[in-house]
């Protein structure tokens, strides 16, 4: 029997996708996935490294792991994937020498090659932090059951990886290394087989996915490459949503915000991080826009799209931000009316400039300003929430809610979620219900009026 595997990830829908690449890449050469750590034959932690917490999660299981499979189970491998993993490399072995198999995010595609050595004896322990051209088209295979009733609706789409900005805070264009962006003909390829099993939207993943093709594919009638694809994802038939994330401020041209008016299956959702909502931290951090431009791109999209659904991310507190600049951050949140915002506690990371900034805040000084932020963002999201009341709404039905799993779950085009009294049959179904009741971050939708089409 070929051995079992689970992997466990930590942090953003590109790892997500990643650990689901890496289950397909080892379901294909005959491993299976197991149900749980207990009885998995290997252990693998796709890693975070965007804030230490993240880093320090993965670290403290590894240990508790190793220390519980040197005593139960000692033949289990373990090992670790993704953004840590190419940050400390080696280290992670040193550290832990439990660990036997260290890869890093151009290698991903690799593992399946590297548990086969360690299982056939070959190497006891692997290391692989090195680039590899071409590896932003190895995360490509799914897992899909086919055209079944358990087939998911959804899908992620890796279209890129890397990054080029280089904000001052961010350790991601170290970890995840430069941009380098698939082919417009391989990433529909890829969509089209999606579509073919049955999934009815995708999400286009890249760290800053509007950055899309920007070295490889020529403007062409003033669309940027990442406009190109969205035309090409548009045209597959079976694909009836597209979203994307997470963008930057500085991919939203007129082409894109035109696109929206002119892409139906493109829906009314953006994420857009905006870090902050003072200039001058603007500019400490890189990120190469002002609130007034942000503003703008905000008002654009409004304007094709009423409807839109923004969210953003925020950070607190940058090292030498005042209670002047966090005021305009508020005041930003306030004027944007964001439908909900992720507030990033700053964590200084290795090797980024900002970890070497003066002004670094106290852990007591960013909770104050966290939980006033939260409160705000909170306030504003609820009264968001409150106006889809008595609205009909669009979703597209994903399956059974997580939290109660006798309820089905969908999404509005503009990204809420609504949980209404549905069944199996509603799975994989675009359809309008009548919003009842909001709660916190979640609609309820009347079963009653269902009318499904
Ligand atoms: N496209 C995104 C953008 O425009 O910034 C990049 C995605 S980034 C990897 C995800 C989020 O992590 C960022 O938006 C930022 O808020 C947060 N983040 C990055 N570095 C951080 C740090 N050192 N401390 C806290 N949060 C951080």
């Amino acid at each position: 029997m070929m051995p079992s595997v689970y992997i466990k990830t930590y942090g953003c829908q590109m790892n997500e996708r990643d650990s689901e690449a890496v289950a397909a890449q080892l379901v294909a050469k005959g491993y299976t996935l197991a149900s749980s750590e207990a009885v998995a034959d290997v252990i693998l932690l796709n890693t975070c490294s965007v804030r230490d917490a993240a880093e320090q999660k993965a670290i403290g299981k590894m240990q508790t792991l190793a220390a519980e499979m040197r005593r139960t189970r000692p033949e289990v491998v373990l090992g670790f994937l993704g953004c840590m993993a190419q940050s400390r490399g080696q280290q992670l072995i040193d550290k832990l020498p439990d660990v036997d198999l260290v890869v890093g995010t151009q290698k991903f595609h690799r593992t399946a090659d590297y548990l086969d050595d360690i299982f056939a004896g070959k190497r006891t322990k692997v290391v692989d932090v090195g680039e590899e051209q071409g590896s932003e088209a190895a995360i490509r295979e799914h897992i899909l059951n086919g055209n079944t009733a358990e087939s998911p609706v959804t899908a992620f789409v890796s279209i890129m990886q890397g990054c080029n900005q280089y904000c001052t805070f961010c350790i991601v264009p170290y970890t995840r290394g430069g941009e380098r962006s698939r082919t417009i003909p391989d990433i529909v390829a890829e969509c089209r087989e999606l579509a073919a099993r049955g999934v009815r939207e995708i999400t286009l993943l890249g760290q800053i996915v509007t950055s899309y093709g920007k070295r490889d594919i020529p403007v062409r009638d003033g669309k940027s490459g990442f406009v190109q694809l969205l035309e090409a994802v548009h045209e597959i038939e079976g694909v009836e949503r597209i979203r994307f994330t997470s963008p930057h401020p500085k991919g939203y041209g007129d082409d894109l915000v035109e696109a929206y008016a002119r892409l139906p299956k493109l829906v009314e959702s953006a994420h857009l991080p905006v870090q902050s909502g003072s200039d001058r931290l603007l500019k400490l951090m890189h990120r190469g826009y002002t609130r007034e431009r942000f503003l703008g791109i905000i008002e654009k999209l409004r304007r094709v799209r009423p409807e839109m659904g923004i969210t953003t991310d925020i950070i607190v507190v940058l090292p030498g931000e005042t209670e002047l600049d966090f005021e305009e951050t508020l005041s930003l949140a306030r004027e944007v009316e964001f439908d909900n915002a992720y507030i990033f506690k700053y964590s200084p990371r290795k090797d980024t400039p900002a970890a070497a900034m003066p002004g670094q805040v106290a852990q007591a000084a960013k909770e104050e300003r966290n939980a006033r932020l939260l409160a705000l963002i909170n306030e504003i999201g609820a009264r968001h929430y409150e106006k889809c009341v008595g609205r009909q709404e669009q979703i597209l039905v994903e399956g059974p809610s997580k939290k109660n799993p006798a309820r089905m779950m969908g999404r509005t085009r503009n990204n809420k979620i609504v949980v209404f009294e549905g069944s199996g049959r509603h799975r994989g179904q675009i359809m309008d219900v009548k919003i009842k009741r909001a709660g916190s971050f979640t609609l309820y939708g009347d079963p009653a009026i269902l009318n499904v089409d």
